[in-house]
């Protein structure tokens, strides 16, 4: 009797330290632990030459900072757009379609916190997202969640998403139109020589930039690719956690149908990474009906083995079909969308989750190099937010570090 009481307490004890740990982890991302202020807010006094890589949300953040501070700056990026995982498509429906980021994570105030405004009061209209109905589908077995837990979920993790606009459109109209004239675009760097006193950045067209200083913005994924050659290479230690880092390929499809026969929301078990459907035009004004599709990590190779993006859309109809009992393809408009994020050459995959991150290991990537080679992107937030927020805080914090360390 006593073994067993102890055997309880025991399973209590553990049940309780794993429910904190998980709780500390999402309470990382509130909005008390968000900076009062950012490199917006200061003023520098730097004469050296910076060059940027990667117009992503991270490295435009970092530009606008050297904009207002007329420091002489260049973006290189390696494609012929800004935004890197950011997108939207206006084209499968009658509202905006973010076809990357597309959740705000965060409290909503920590929109004014990455646009530089002071107070509380939001100029985005938001829609909470706070679901009515859920469910989860295990291949075999549909379950309707009850409201509890669809309350419990809002209320440990209260995200939102934009009403009428997308995350593509906050950080272009925030952000990027202050900086979009200082980047040049199709210019892949392939190596970046920091073995002088001047970096020395080389492109695949085989262009030659050189800089003071140079801020690295590119994926984790593009890192751990080695496109990037470092002369001389990284540290042993940095390259590790450069390997260790989860980075789950993934994509996203948006399916069109002339009736609305799904929930809010389906969660699909995987072994890791996520998948799910879900109502994109949920909270939206809109009739139009769109079916969202995202899924990462190792399930995401059962769709890619069949090499074909008409192969896929086929597959998932053919899956909504099992679970909602041939309502997809009798519905279904042929009309879709799909971003294979891990297969973009300048991507490789999806997002980092910074707060899942072992600390020591984020302050080992976070490290600059001699004070000229220098890191900020969504893993390198210094304040464990998600995505696009973390994204953008490491491009004010690293950008404030670059200006402030002599050489
Ligand atoms: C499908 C999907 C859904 C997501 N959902 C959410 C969400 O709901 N909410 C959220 O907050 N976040 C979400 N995220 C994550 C979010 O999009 C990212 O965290 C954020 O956009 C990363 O910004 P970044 O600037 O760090 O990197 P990136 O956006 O990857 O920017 C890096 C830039 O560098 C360029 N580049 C790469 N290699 C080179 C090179 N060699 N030379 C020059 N340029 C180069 C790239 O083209 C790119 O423009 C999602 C991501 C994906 C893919």
């Amino acid at each position: 009797m006593k073994k067993n009481r102890t055997a309880i307490f025991f399973v209590i004890v553990l049940l309780v330290i794993s429910l904190l740990s998980c709780s500390i982890k999402w309470a990382a991302r509130a909005a008390d632990k968000l900076p009062k202020e950012t490199a917006l807010h200061k003023t520098y006094n730097y004469e050296g030459r910076v060059i940027i890589i990667g117009a992503g949300a991270s490295g435009l953040a970092a530009a606008k900072v050297l904009e207002q501070t007329n420091v002489d700056y260049l973006i290189l990026e390696a494609t012929n757009r800004y935004g890197g995982r950011l997108k939207k498509d206006t084209t499968l429906a009658d509202f905006p379609i973010d076809i990357g980021a597309e959740w705000v994570h965060s409290a909503p105030i920590v929109l004014n916190v990455l646009k530089g405004k002071k107070g509380k009061q939001i100029d985005e209209e938001l829609i909470p997202y706070k679901l009515e109905n859920t469910a989860s589908w295990d291949g075999e077995k549909y379950k309707i969640n009850p409201k509890w837990e669809n309350n419990a979920m809002y209320n440990f993790l209260p995200e939102s998403k934009f009403k009428n606009s997308t995350w593509y459109d906050y950080v272009d109209k925030n952000i990027a139109q202050t900086v979009k004239h200082k980047i040049k675009y199709n210019s892949p760097v392939t190596e970046i020589n920091y073995s002088a006193d001047k970096v020395i950045i080389k492109t695949e067209n085989g262009e030659n930039y050189e800089a003071d200083k140079v801020l690295v913005t590119v994926s984790i994924g593009i890192l751990k690719s080695n496109y990037i050659n470092f002369i001389p290479v990284l540290n042993l230690e940095k390259k590790k956690v450069i390997e260790e880092i989860t980075f789950h390929k993934g994509f996203k499809v948006a399916l069109k149908f002339s009736e609305k026969f799904y929930p809010d929301f389906v969660n699909c078990k995987v072994k890791n990474g996520e998948k799910g459907f879900y109502d994109i035009a949920f909270g939206k004004e809109t009739n139009t009906n769109i079916l969202g599709f995202l899924c990462t990590g190792d399930e995401t190779n059962k769709y890619y083995a069949l090499n074909s993006e008409q192969k896929i859309i086929d597959a998932l109809i053919e899956e909504l079909d099992k679970i909602f009992k041939g309502k997809a393809s009798t519905t279904y408009t042929g009309e879709y969308i799909i971003e294979n994020w891990g297969k973009h050459k300048y991507t490789q995959g999806t997002w980092t989750q910074a707060f899942q991150e072992n600390k020591s290991q984020l302050s080992v990537l976070n490290q600059s190099i001699e004070n000229k080679v220098y890191f900020a992107g969504e893993i390198y937030d210094p304040y464990r937010q998600m995505g696009v927020p973390g994204a953008i805080l490491s491009g004010y914090y690293t950008v404030d570090k670059l200006l402030i360390d002599a050489k």
